[in-house]
């Protein structure tokens, strides 16, 4: 699938090369085509739909070929005005400026530079990564408008051309399925909110009821839940993703939400009867482990994958679980893990209190015997495993044994 994306990325650019000079003013041309048909496909790649996710290796994988993609073509964009403008360098350096300034009062030249500038404007709000996620995603959506003034400027250019039709079709089909199979949730699972409880003031554990067929999710998964309506409750509306801790068989699930930022802290005084829209199963985390010895580390909420998996079903071997956390009494879930490992031979459970400095864990870790052989799963913040998997490969522990779910991503 990732060949189909990349060829639908080539293709406006590829249909134009045969009929673009060979020289600096069509190098110019190509940069153009190539760095807006790449960032036309790249938007295939916000598409949420649980299928077309797997094909990218999951909703991660996905969003950093998204990425990728788009940084690729912006840059691109950036060269075309550059490599347009040398070409005239040396025969008339008045139109090689024109080329070169957003001040340039040509319509053409406004509305393409006008793109640029907006899409400068909406990749550096892409990179701040302390906004919180629905101011994110506003400033995020700059990059629509950048897009749109993009493909504005091209109509100026070029409006009869295939390639620009196929540009326009991209995108249309990109953002419309988004917005009306993402954002509007059409296609969703409906589900209700049935229990409410509190494992700690910071945790809401909300156990959901189907109203309709049942989403089939296996534990280590995770979904998109946005939060409606019930009788006292107004949730955000905004879909935002969470890790099922329960999955049972009658197929009503379980969430653990920490408060964080603005939705998840209303989220806390949730109630039954509130309407929930699901979007999943995503991630293959714990799914589909090689049979071998196993470490798991949870950092603080990260603790729901294993959690759902214990709550399943026994441990078929032997696993040493590591739940990190910064509380000294009152740990959430840990009673509860205590006794899956007081019934279980093959389960040890061990629960280390510690700030951010990672130290105490690498020190906890490098005292198994026979690390190297033992197939990892982590969860938590990014920064987290991030540490943990350098300090990992070090040890020689090979990349292939770490698995990790990362608790944030856009
Ligand atoms: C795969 C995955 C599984 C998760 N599972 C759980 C879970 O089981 N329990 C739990 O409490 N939390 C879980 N989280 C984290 C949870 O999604 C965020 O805490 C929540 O979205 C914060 O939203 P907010 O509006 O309260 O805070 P904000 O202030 O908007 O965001 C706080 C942080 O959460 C991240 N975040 C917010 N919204 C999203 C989003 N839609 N997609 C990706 N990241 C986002 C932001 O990047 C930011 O760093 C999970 C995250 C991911 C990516």
């Amino acid at each position: 699938m990732k060949y189909i994306i990349i060829a639908l990325a080539l293709l406006p650019a590829l249909m134009k090369i045969s009929s673009l000079p060979f020289n600096a003013y069509g190098f110019g041309l190509l940069s153009g085509w190539l760095g807006m048909s790449l960032i036309a496909a790249s938007l295939l790649l916000i598409i949420r739909e649980p299928a077309w996710t797997d094909w990218f290796g999951g909703l991660q994988h996905m969003y950093l070929w998204h990425h990728r993609m788009g940084m690729m073509g912006y840059v691109l964009l950036l060269a075309h005005p550059l490599i347009l403008s040398s070409h005239y360098f040396e025969l008339d350096l008045d139109v090689a400026w024109q080329y070169l300034s957003p001040f340039n009062p040509d319509p053409i030249n406004m509305v393409g530079w006008t793109g640029l500038i907006t899409f400068m404007l909406g990749l550096a709000a892409t990179f701040t990564q302390r906004l919180s996620y629905s101011l994110w995603r506003r400033l995020h959506m700059l990059l629509v408008g950048a897009i749109m003034l993009g493909l504005g400027h091209i109509w100026m250019a070029d409006s009869s051309s295939v390639s620009f039709v196929i540009a326009c079709f991209t995108v249309a089909l990109a953002i419309g399925w988004r917005i009306i199979r993402g954002d509007y949730g059409i296609g969703a699972f409906p589900y209700e909110v049935n229990a409410v409880y509190h494992p700690t003031e910071q945790i809401t554990e909300v156990s959901l009821r189907s109203l309709a067929k049942p989403m089939l999710i296996a534990p280590g998964q995770f979904v998109n839940a946005a939060f409606f309506q019930g009788p006292n409750f107004q949730g955000c509306g905004e879909f935002h993703p969470y890790t099922v801790s329960r999955v049972a068989k009658d197929g009503s699930l379980s969430l653990n939400i920490k408060a964080l930022g603005y939705c998840t802290k209303h989220i806390q005084s949730l109630e039954p009867g509130v309407a929930v829209h699901l979007q999943g199963p995503y991630g293959n985390f714990l799914l589909d482990r090689p049979f071998s010895p196993e470490i798991w580390i949870a950092a603080g909420i990260g603790i729901t994958p294993f959690l759902a998996l214990l709550r399943s079903d026994k441990v078929d071997q032997k696993t040493d679980l590591i739940y990190l956390h910064r509380e000294k009494e009152n740990v959430p879930f840990e009673k509860e893990l205590q006794t899956y490992a007081a019934n279980q031979e093959l389960l040890h459970f061990h629960s280390l209190a510690m700030e951010n400095d990672p130290t105490l864990l690498f020190k906890w870790l490098a005292s198994i015997s026979r690390l190297k052989e033992q197939q990892i799963y982590l969860c938590g913040p990014p920064l987290l495993i991030a540490l943990t998997t350098s300090w990992l490969q070090e040890q020689g522990v090979s990349r292939r044994q770490i698995h990790f779910e990362q608790f944030d991503f856009r």
